[in-house]
């Protein structure tokens, strides 16, 4: 990589290897602020935990996705097979068990994903509010330029 053009030719390659794979980072501003909430909600330190969000789980009825948790890191497994709208929901549903599970980890010392009706209703709330404030959010012409690149409108890419 010692020519201008050979490192040239990496980077516009790299930056369209790394666009289409952040399409499939389904819910990731989420997750990361996940991360940061629990962090700095529950006193772990700067970003003590991780949340990786993998393929991996066969839906169930009333089950799209399932969350491992520890102190550390969180797994959350979901079915690619689904629409994506169904696994973002569901991805935002199992954030609300991560969030959960640390809360009441104050009272009970232990970090467990409940599953009992209540905490299931409870993320349930956790994911619909979350998904329509990103649906208003999104639809709202007035917030595209938090996601636009004016700078770069006439980039030889744009068109
Ligand atoms: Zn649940």
């Amino acid at each position: 990589m010692s020519d201008g053009n050979e490192l040239a030719n990496f980077a516009s390659s790299s930056a369209g290897k790394i666009f289409e794979l952040s399409k499939q980072c389904l819910m990731a501003h989420s997750a990361r602020a996940v991360e940061t909430y629990v962090a700095k909600q529950y006193n772990l330190g700067n970003y003590p935990i991780k949340i990786h969000i993998r393929d991996g789980y066969a839906a169930k009825a009333q089950s799209f996705a399932k969350a491992i948790i520890s102190v550390e890191w969180c797994s959350i497994f979901i079915d690619s097979s689904l629409g994506k709208e169904r696994q973002r929901r569901a991805i935002a549903h199992e954030l609300g068990h991560v969030i959960l599970a640390f809360e009441k980890r104050k009272e009970s010392g232990r970090l467990e994903r409940a599953s009992d009706r209540l905490s299931e209703d409870g993320c349930g709330i956790f994911e619909e509010e979350l998904c329509a404030l990103h649906h208003r959010f999104n639809s709202d012409p007035n917030h595209r330029h938090e996601v636009l690149f004016p700078s770069l409108a006439d980039h030889r890419l744009a068109s």
